[in-house]
Order: C-alpha cells, then structure tokens, then sequence
C-alpha cells in the first residue's frame, strides 16, 4: 500500500508493505554520503540485513541507544559532530532506522545538519505509524520531552512490515493506543471494525490483518496534518488521550501507549460528565483487559499528583486545562475541563478498579 502526502509542495510518499525497504534506493541513490541512524536494539536483531544495505549503498551505521535515551542534547552534539567531520556536502542523506525516539532524534539530526539535508524515515515500530508521519523531529530538554525541535518532512516514509515482527508484546500495546486513536477519530464505524478484527491479545500479538489499520491510521493522521501542519487547530485532535496519558506516562514511566490507552478511558468519563454522552465506560474496560493493557496503575494513581503533571500540558492555556475530548465517536473537541470535573471524573475511573 503506498499514498502520497497533499501538501502544497514538497509531498512525500509512504510506503507501507512487507520489503518495502526495496523502494530505499529510488530515495537516496542521487546523494553524495548516505549515513544510517539505527536503533541499537533494532541493529542487533537485524544485523546481517542492515549492514548488507548499508554495504549496498555505501552507507555508514550509526548505532544509537535503544529508544528514548537517545533523545538528548548531549548525543544529538556528539552525533552531529560526527557527522560534520565527514566534510558534507548538502547532498547528504540520513535515513532513521528505529521507532519513533529515532526517527524523531534522526529527523532533528537532517533538519538542523548544514540547515537541512535529506530525511528518510524507516519506522520499526507500530507506534512509528504515528510519529513518522507529519514532519514533528525532535529531542528533549531537562524541562520536558520534545521542547527542542522542528517541523521537518521527510523524503519518504518507507514502511517495511517486517520489521515489526521482532516487537515485544509490550511495544505492540504501545503502538496499538495510537492505532485505536485513529480509529476512534474517525469515527463509530472505524471504530467497531477495529474492535472486532482486534477481539483478543493473541490476535493483537499476531499483528492480523495490522498493515491494513496501520494504512488507516496514517490516512486519519495525514488527513489532519495537511490541512494544519503547525498545530494550530485541528492538529490537535491527535492529542485524544495524551493529556491524562502524558501526566501518568511522565509520573509512573510507563510506556507511552499503555498512558495513552488509560488516557483514552479517562477521557469517555469526562465526556459523560460534561456533555450528553452516554459511553459505555465498561465496554473499553473490558477491551482493554481483552487485550491485556495492565491498568492495574489506576489504582495507584493520586488526583493532586496527576493534575500537577496535567497543568504542564502543551494544550493548556491562562484558563487552564484544556483537553480534546469525543462528543461523538469521530467528534474531537477541544475544551476546558474544570477541576471538579477531572476529580469527579479521576474518583469514577477508579471505582471501576477497586
Ligand atoms: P522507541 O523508538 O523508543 O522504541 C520502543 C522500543 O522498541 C525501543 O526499546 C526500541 O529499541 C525497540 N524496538 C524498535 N523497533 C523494534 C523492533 N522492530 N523489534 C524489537 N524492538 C524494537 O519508541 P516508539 O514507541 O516507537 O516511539 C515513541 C517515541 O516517538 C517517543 O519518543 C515519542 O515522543 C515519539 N513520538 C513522536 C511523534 C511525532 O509526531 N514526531 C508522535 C508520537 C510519538
Ligand atoms: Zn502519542
């Protein structure tokens, strides 16, 4: 399966399909020095096939540390000083071999080396179904996660399935939030086939039918970055789940989708307190716990530290906090939610753990 972005200009393509790293060559073939970021944990499972396409190509590998440690200040110095002791010219490549940490600490890498060279992303991951599309590269501060950064797209986003079969369950449940995301953001019908074809964790763990709602979910992201790119509107309906999902994920360390997940289920409740919306809060309960989320952090979970970590939330503003919120399956909103609301709707979500 392969789309093409729809930008104005500098459109890209997508390719997503078992050996699509066959397409690499059409995208970095013209360029002088062709360098590959390659996560290490990645590297390690798959030696043999990198090194030979590195050889291939003529390429150099640079390993990094496996996911988010690599996004520091620090490593993006050394990595970049590296590269720039190769006397480069502009017709230089870098192609990011990883999930998402790596295409986002790669990405940053090509938009800030020489004020831009050339991007290709080729996600390992689920989860890089999301963040590999929409041009967002970056690093973290000690203030926060991805405060340094650019809006930069790639060359081309080439997909290859077979990465994705090294996952460990855990990763997969990660991936899968940003993929029921999408679903959910387009609404009931999207959302019910994605239910049914996903109905248990051994389902999910043997990734079936996984290309086509990996398809899905990047058209539902590409739909919403095109039209607002700088994140200014709409845009920030991608944000379904990620304000809860954040504050917890920051405070607990626990994977990113698995956050994003329980994020999800706060967010239902606050709709039903703020508007007509009648969820069935059991129903996601019992998917989750279907699909083997540990949710078992709910209970741990306190209001006031949860709310401190919300109010560091991008989203918000001098009214305070502001979340995106259903008020139909495929109607995002965003809104304020006042501290009543989030705490009456906190003491509910844990009711259903006691
Ligand atoms: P990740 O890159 O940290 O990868 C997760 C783990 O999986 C790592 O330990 C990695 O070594 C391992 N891994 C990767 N590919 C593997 C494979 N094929 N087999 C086995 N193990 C593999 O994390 P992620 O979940 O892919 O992405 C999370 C990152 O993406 C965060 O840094 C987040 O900020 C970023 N993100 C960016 C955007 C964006 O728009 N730029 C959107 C969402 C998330
Ligand atoms: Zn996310």
């Amino acid at each position: 399966m392969e789309l093409k972005t729809s930008y104005a200009s500098d459109n890209y393509p997508i390719i997503v399909k078992h050996h699509a790293i066959n397409s690499l060559e059409r995208y970095i073939k013209n360029e002088e020095q062709r360098f590959f970021i390659i996560d290490k944990q990645v590297y390690n499972l798959f030696v043999d096939k990198l090194e030979a396409l590195a050889q291939k190509f003529d390429a150099k590998c640079i390993v990094i540390p496996s996911g988010e440690t690599s996004k520091s200040f620090e490593h993006y110095h050394r990595t970049i000083e590296y590269l720039l002791s190769h006397q480069l010219t502009r017709q230089t490549c870098i192609v990011a071999i990883g999930g998402g940490a790596t295409g986002d600490f790669a990405g940053f890498i090509a938009a800030t080396l020489l004020r831009g060279v050339s991007f290709v992303q080729v996600p390992t991951t689920i989860l890089a179904h999301d963040s590999s599309v929409g041009g967002k590269v970056g690093i973290n501060s000690e203030h926060g996660k991805n405060l340094i950064g650019a809006f930069y797209r790639p060359k081309a986003v080439i997909y290859d399935l077979g990465f994705l079969e090294t996952l460990p369950y855990s990763e997969i449940l990660s991936g899968y939030a940003e993929v029921y995301k999408h679903a959910l953001l387009n609404g009931e019908k999207s959302t019910k086939n994605i239910e049914s074809n996903f109905t248990s964790n051994k389902v999910l763990q043997a990734l079936k039918n996984l290309d086509y709602y990996l398809f899905e979910g990047i058209k539902t992201k590409l739909n919403i970055v095109v039209e607002d790119e700088k994140e200014k509107g709409k845009r920030k309906f991608l944000n379904l789940g990620h304000t809860f999902g954040h504050a917890i994920e920051y405070e607990h360390k626990i994977p990113h989708g698995h956050a994003v997940m329980i994020g999800i289920l706060y967010q239902f409740i606050v709709a039903n307190h703020l508007f007509e919306t009648n969820y069935n809060i059991q129903h996601y309960i019992n998917y989750m716990k279907k699909l083997k989320y540990p949710l078992s952090i709910i209970k741990q979970l306190h209001f006031e530290d949860t709310y401190h970590f919300m109010l560091l939330d991008k989203k918000n503003d001098y009214n305070g906090i502001q979340m995106v919120l259903l008020k139909n399956l495929g109607k995002p909103v965003v809104t304020h939610v006042d501290k009543d609301t989030l705490l009456s709707a906190f003491e509910e979500l844990q009711s259903y753990f006691k």
